[in-house]
């Protein structure tokens, strides 16, 4: 059943989710968009999900059927053809998907959040029409931010717009797109003079293919290898004026405050990595014996058990909390880094103790514990390395205290 069909059970069509008001409990509506996404985890992306990884092969049917169950619009306004849910409800989605493939997690996650997200809150109507209502059911777009010398230091980019004409040109390089290979539309920041620093960083929506864009080798990745990284060559790219995206200038701040809602995008696929880290390890603990008995008599694989456990709940309220902020009419960067940050990192924490659980077994690739390892590793690094959301966190710390 799709996420709009399931709205429309409790609420009637036009609304949305009724809110959560407990963190400690999901609405009705919530857990059944839960079972939703987690039965298709279940039969459609669990078994293939080691084979994704090795082969680094995208799941281009799983994508097209997630389109047509609304899991790649969940936040687009209906009016656009979204399925018109808080970010909440992608928020679990994306736990979902992610705890069977971290990959298909990175691939929908970055879609929602980064591009169909992006043009509902900044494009102008006609941009919606061609840039945001077809790639709500089935076809990709990416986030062209990064550059080969210009990662958490966004504002030493160097990808430049010319105008020239009712067009911008375009040139330069973007790195690290997610979806880069496969995606039918990228929103590319590139600056309209560099003296202005971030205040000259604008947002332009490029289809693909265009002519002048090609596409860098695909990256080679350690972990979420369902999805497709590659660089974006720009030369002499010509861009409509009515493509640019936002106002002239206004790109820098358009980016930061997607960022936002893009890291409880990552923040819950963190989670989903590391509660099936989690998974693997209790139920190999329960069968494997040593000594005479399962090694979760063991006190010391308790104790273990005990600690993946409870850093991925805390990180869990942290994720839906931001979540839910996210959703008001304000600025959630601390409740949103602090969800990154909490949650990569209980990933990264729970999915190395389940090696250790797992002992041999866990370097190996006969269970899936290494790969969870690997694939968590991200989330500590795209959407703003741990280290920049430490600081950030800490300046509104002192901020707030002042
Ligand atoms: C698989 C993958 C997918 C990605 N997808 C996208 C995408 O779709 N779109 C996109 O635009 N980008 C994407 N990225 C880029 C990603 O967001 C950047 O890699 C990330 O922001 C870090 O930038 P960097 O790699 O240049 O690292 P750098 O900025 O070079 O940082 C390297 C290290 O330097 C240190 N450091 C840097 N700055 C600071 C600071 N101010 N304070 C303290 N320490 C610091 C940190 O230890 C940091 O880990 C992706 C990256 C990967 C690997």
């Amino acid at each position: 059943m799709s996420i709009k069909k399931l709205t429309c059970l409790f609420n009637g069509p036009t609304k949305s989710f009724t809110r959560c008001f407990s963190l400690h409990k999901l609405s009705e509506e919530h857990l059944m968009l839960q079972k939703t996404c987690r039965d298709f985890a279940e039969s459609e992306l669990k078994p293939i999900a080691a084979q994704l990884d090795r082969e680094h092969k995208f799941p281009a049917e799983q994508i097209k059927k997630l389109g047509e169950l609304g899991v790649l619009s969940i936040n687009v306004s209906e009016k656009y053809g979204g399925a018109g849910q808080d970010t909440l409800a992608l928020a679990i989605a994306v736990e979902e998907l992610s705890r069977a493939c971290g990959g298909t997690g990175a691939i929908v996650s970055v879609h929602n959040c980064l591009y169909v997200n992006l043009l509902d809150k900044c494009g102008t109507d006609a941009q919606k029409e061609t840039f945001l209502r077809p790639f709500t059911s089935g076809t990709l777009g990416c986030f062209a931010l990064s550059e080969p010398d210009a990662g958490s230091d966004v504002g030493a980019m160097s990808c430049t717009a010319v105008l020239d004409g009712d067009h911008y040109v375009l040139n330069g390089t973007k790195s690290w797109v997610t979806s880069g290979t496969v995606g039918k539309a990228a929103a590319v920041f590139a600056t309209i003079d560099k003296s202005l620093k971030h205040k000259g960083i604008t947002g332009f929506l490029v289809p693909l293919p265009t002519p002048g864009v090609s596409l860098g080798k695909k990256e080679d990745k350690l972990g979420i290898r369902a999805s497709p990284t590659c660089n974006l060559i720009l030369e002499d790219v010509r861009v409509p004026r009515d493509h640019v995206l936002g106002a002239p200038g206004g790109g820098f701040k358009m980016a930061m405050e997607q960022l936002d809602k893009a890291r409880v995008g990552i923040a819950a696929q963190a989670l989903g990595i590391g509660q099936a880290a989690l998974e693997v390890a209790v139920a190999y603990a329960a069968q494997r014996k040593a000594f005479g008995q399962p090694i979760n008599k063991l006190q010391a694989v308790k104790l273990r058990l005990a600690e993946m456990s409870l850093k991925l709940e805390a990180a869990r309220l942290l994720v839906w909390r931001a979540a839910l902020c996210c959703d008001e009419p304000r600025r959630t960067t601390k409740e949103s880094s602090m969800a990154k940050l909490a949650a990569s990192e209980a990933a990264t924490f729970v999915s190395h103790s389940a090696i250790q659980i797992l002992g041999g077994m866990g370097y190996v690739t006969d269970m899936p514990a290494e790969r969870h390892y690997r694939d968590a590793r991200i989330t500590e690094i795209y959407g703003g390395v741990n280290d920049v959301q430490r600081l950030v966190i800490g300046d509104l710390i002192v901020k707030e205290y002042e």
